[in-house]
């Protein structure tokens, strides 16, 4: 084989051998073979002992991302068994939700695919290309995806600011077969969803809160069955995007849901995703705001909500920013708190991968101490089940979420 040797420093081996897909600039003692960028490149220690295989970035501080702890060949059947094999994982999530037609079906690092994510809306794929050795094979995948999938066709998705790490700018358009309708609609858990995979945010739409949607559903139906005192369940849902929580929380029953974000596009879409589902318009709001400053306004007046959802988007992108992120955090729920009624919910998320579980409960804590409310963890949230995370990369655990009740 004409590849690559990275050698490892002594001393740094251990991480690669317990599987940890990422090697650090630091780790590498030397590169020997004249590797090009995006090559795959054999991984060994000190004394030259196969380690792994993967891809190399020297523009990267990730430069080796690696691909496989066995001594195997990195070729292209070997993608389609690795891509077989993530798609064949989401067959216990079709199982149980037949109906629905949006998943992801590759999730990069987790899935043993670093750099890859692949998410299938209907009858399209939306592929992004997170990393170089990622964007040297896409046509490549987009190939392979074709042949396994058959699908109307794949559009990429790759205008996200990691890929500056990797040395690469945004890229975006058709990889494969047919442009897709913008917007498209997929089903999920019997609802039906406009999804703008061209426009829209990741690759179009928050998979990832699926599960949680759902429990979102289930509180509502639970309240507004048991809560004799109840007038009228009112729903607030903040960073609403699309308005996915907020129709869950009229399917669970719920009278009045306040959609409010800052972008008048996903308010379109999330009140035409409303009408779309028969929900009669009078029971819901669609708020273009600043979230920070209309829930100071709504404290002022005095307003209360029977359950809050608080899904802002991702405030710490690295580890310099979780100071500012956590009061970001901090004040925000201390104003949700406010405004929750007495035995109502708040539903709250962080998706910043740098705060930890951990981390997020205490922020949580330090704002419900500042509110002098009490408050009770009912559940602890997570990301839906088709974004796995591998035991061996934790950082692949970034959704993090408390569903609390409030008095
Ligand atoms: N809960 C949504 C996903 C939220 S993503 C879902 O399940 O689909 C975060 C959203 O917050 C984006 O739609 C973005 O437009 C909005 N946003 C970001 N900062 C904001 C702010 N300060 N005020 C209001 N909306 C904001």
């Amino acid at each position: 084989m004409s590849e690559g040797i990275i050698v490892i420093r002594k001393g740094r081996e251990k991480p690669i051998v317990q599987q940890h897909p990422w090697i650090f600039s630091g780790a590498i003692e030397a590169a020997r073979g004249d590797p090009a960028p995006g090559d795959i490149v054999t991984v060994t220690d000190y004394n030259g002992a196969f380690l792994a295989r993967g891809y190399w970035n020297p523009r990267s501080q990730i430069q080796v991302r690696i691909l496989t702890w066995q001594d195997e060949p990195i070729t292209r059947d070997w993608w389609r068994k690795m891509l077989r094999r993530a798609i064949k994982g989401r067959d216990r999530y079709t199982y149980l939700h037949t109906r629905d037609t949006a998943l992801r079906l590759v999730n990069a690092e987790n899935d043993f695919l670093p750099g890859l994510v692949i998410d299938r809306y209907g009858d399209w794929l939306v592929l992004q290309a997170l990393t170089l050795g990622i964007e040297c094979r896409k046509g490549l995948l987009a190939e392979l995806l074709m042949e396994l999938i058959a699908p109307a066709g794949i559009y990429e998705r790759s205008d996200v600011d990691v890929r500056g790490k990797e040395g690469l700018s945004a890229s975006s358009g058709v990889l494969a077969g047919q442009p897709p309708a913008s917007p498209l609609a997929i089903i999920e858990n019997d609802f039906t969803l406009r999804v703008d995979i061209v426009n829209g945010h990741k690759t179009g739409y928050y998979l990832d809160q699926r599960a949680n949607r759902t429990v979102l559903k289930e509180v509502c139906l639970e309240k507004a069955a048991s809560d004799t005192q109840l007038q009228q369940l009112r729903v607030l849902n903040l960073f609403s995007y699309t308005g996915g929580f907020g129709l869950y929380a009229l399917g669970g029953g719920a009278e009045w849901v306040v959609n409010v974000d800052a972008s008048r596009d996903a308010l379109e879409l999330a009140e035409a995703n409303f009408e779309l589902n028969r929900f009669p318009p009078n029971r819901a709001e669609f708020i273009q705001a600043d979230v920070f400053d209309y829930l100071r306004d709504q404290a002022a007046e005095g307003a209360l909500y029977d359950v809050i959802v608080c899904d802002p988007p991702k405030f710490a992108h690295n580890t310099g920013q979780v100071e500012r992120a956590a009061r970001g955090y901090k004040d925000l729920n201390l104003n949700c708190f406010r405004l929750v009624k007495p035995g109502g919910y708040l539903m709250t998320f962080s998706c910043s991968g740098a705060i930890s579980a951990d981390l997020f409960q205490k922020i949580i804590f330090g704002a419900l101490a500042d509110s002098r409310r009490q408050a009770q963890i009912i559940q602890h949230l997570t990301q839906a089940e088709d974004h796995p995370v591998a035991l061996t990369f934790p950082e692949g655990a970034y959704l993090k979420g408390l569903l609390l009740r409030v008095y």
